[in-house]
């Protein structure tokens, strides 16, 4: 079974969506990735959830991926002693130490470090973003605010600090306990919310030792001010607009999203949209013009991903929202101007073996009108590459490792297939045709390109192409 469009699609799964038939049916519509929000999500449910996608895996013989989202240091406010109060604005409100139930003059804010980071001047969001507090005075354990923009505010609402840089421990204690369990579990890929600098990702790299990719979500201001380096400690990216939007004006996500966009392009690192794609269609079987135009403008630009949060976890329509999404982005892949989008932004080759050969594959792939790339990996790491060049034509990934497959599911372009390593050059030209004669990419008569590093098995050391001719042989 294959997809016809190389953008991947990422489906959150929650009420709506969590049990196994509903999985089968989401993968079908065309859910490549599907992701485990910890925020809402207990680890003993996660287990379940991955026990659920790994038989839906078995039964249908495809390779999928799954994306734990940590919550990160997510801030919210304390209790009230009420339903909560109604600040005016111009009003002096205060933010303390103090665990006892909040009014219309103070509140609880149970972080320490928020109170020690604060500083006259700094902004504070409450509700995303939907109150506007400016400090007026700090101390370590109170700060004075104002007012700025007005309105209710009940317990336990979020936080948001866009100009306080926050001496946060990079995982929470819930973020460490979920992370030990969605490794343990099988996670692919693991999401980390809200980090501020490259360092935030140095912990986890620690604990995850290779078992999984690590996903930085873009959504705060200090990390776009360290993407670069940020971009380097990760594996993928996340542009996630929905807290970006919160902690930046909004009218700054959709240039942010192109630039993260290209600078995870460029480095060859996988990169996701996310947030409010079909939001619509969470109450509404279809979605709005706007949706549509805004799904395929991501899927123009070139991500390897678009996301659906609340679309598929608990809104009504989780089926047609998946097949809405796939639906644009089999269209845009159609679409006469696409390669030359995707073509304007491509980077060139790093000076490196697996590089120079990813982008002659390409080329030669283009020139001669070939089927496809076939690459042999046993890391993924040729096939990110490959993936990397935005080849017209398509690519297939063969791995002996399921976790390379799996990890692929997220990967512009990349149909991965899971089989044992070649035993010599012939065999390794024989099974590429094989496998991309039996996948539906080539038909006999067809030739494919061929990249691999040679001895197989030994990761980032792509040294091989060649052209193959796909005979009747393949398809006995
Ligand atoms: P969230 O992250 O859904 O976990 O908040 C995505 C976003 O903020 O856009
Ligand atoms: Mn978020």
């Amino acid at each position: 079974m294959r997809r016809k469009r190389r953008v991947k699609i990422v489906a959150t799964l929650g009420p709506a969506s969590s049990d196994q038939a509903a999985i089968t049916r989401l993968f079908e519509a065309g859910a490549d990735v599907f992701r485990i929000n910890m925020s809402h999500t207990t680890p003993e449910r996660m287990r379940e959830m991955v026990r659920m996608i790994r038989d839906v895996e078995d039964e249908l013989g495809r390779p999928v991926g799954i994306l734990a989202d940590l919550q990160g240091p997510k801030l919210r406010i304390g209790a009230f002693a009420g339903d909560g109060v109604t600040l005016d604005r111009g009003a002096t409100f205060v933010l303390d130490a103090d665990p006892t139930p909040g009014t219309v003059e103070r509140v609880h804010v149970p972080h320490p470090e928020v109170l020690a980071a604060l500083e006259p001047g700094h902004c504070l969001l409450l509700d995303d973003g939907k109150l506007r507090l400016t400090v007026v005075e700090a101390t370590a354990d109170r700060c004075v605010t104002r007012v700025e923009v007005g309105g209710r505010l009940t317990a336990r609402k979020g936080l948001s600090l866009p100009d306080t840089t926050i001496a946060f421990p990079a995982l929470t204690e819930k973020d460490h306990r979920d992370l030990e369990a969605a490794l343990d579990a099988g996670a692919d890929w693991i999401a980390m919310s809200f980090i501020q600098r490259a360092e935030d990702l140095a912990a986890a790299r620690k604990i995850t030792r290779g078992r999984a990719g690590l996903l930085a979500k873009i959504e705060k201001p200090q990390a776009i001010k360290d993407l670069a380096d940020i971009l380097d400690a990760a594996d993928a990216l996340m542009v996630a607009r929905g807290d970006l939007g919160v902690e930046m004006p909004v009218e700054k996500v959709p240039g942010l999203q192109k630039q993260i966009t290209r600078a995870a392009r460029r480095a060859g690192k996988p990169v996701v949209v996310a947030t409010q794609m079909l939001e619509s269609m969470i109450s509404s079987p279809v979605p709005t013009r706007a949706e549509v135009s805004d799904v395929a403008t991501a899927i123009f630009e070139g991500a390897d991903a678009v996301m659906l949060s609340a679309e598929s976890a608990s809104g009504q329509y989780p089926f047609e929202a998946v097949t809405t999404m796939n639906r644009i982005a089999e269209e845009v892949d159609r679409d006469p101007t696409f390669p030359t989008a995707i073509q304007a932004f491509r980077a060139p080759p790093e000076r490196t073996g697996a590089d120079a050969i990813a982008a002659a594959a390409r080329q030669m792939a283009e020139t001669l009108d070939l089927a496809a790339v076939v690459s042999w990996t046993s890391s993924g790491a040729t096939a990110f590459r490959v993936a990397r060049e935005r080849p017209a034509v398509p690519v297939v990934a063969i791995s002996p490792n399921l976790s390379t497959g799996r990890k692929l599911a997220l990967v512009w372009g990349v149909h991965a297939v899971v089989d044992a390593d070649a035993r010599d050059p012939d065999d390794m030209v024989e099974r590429a045709s094989r496998t991309a004669f039996a996948q539906g990419f080539a038909r006999s008569g067809d030739r494919i390109i061929i990249v691999a590093g040679m001895p197989l098995g030994i990761p980032g050391a792509t040294n091989m192409i060649r052209i193959a001719y796909v005979g009747p042989k393949a398809a006995e």
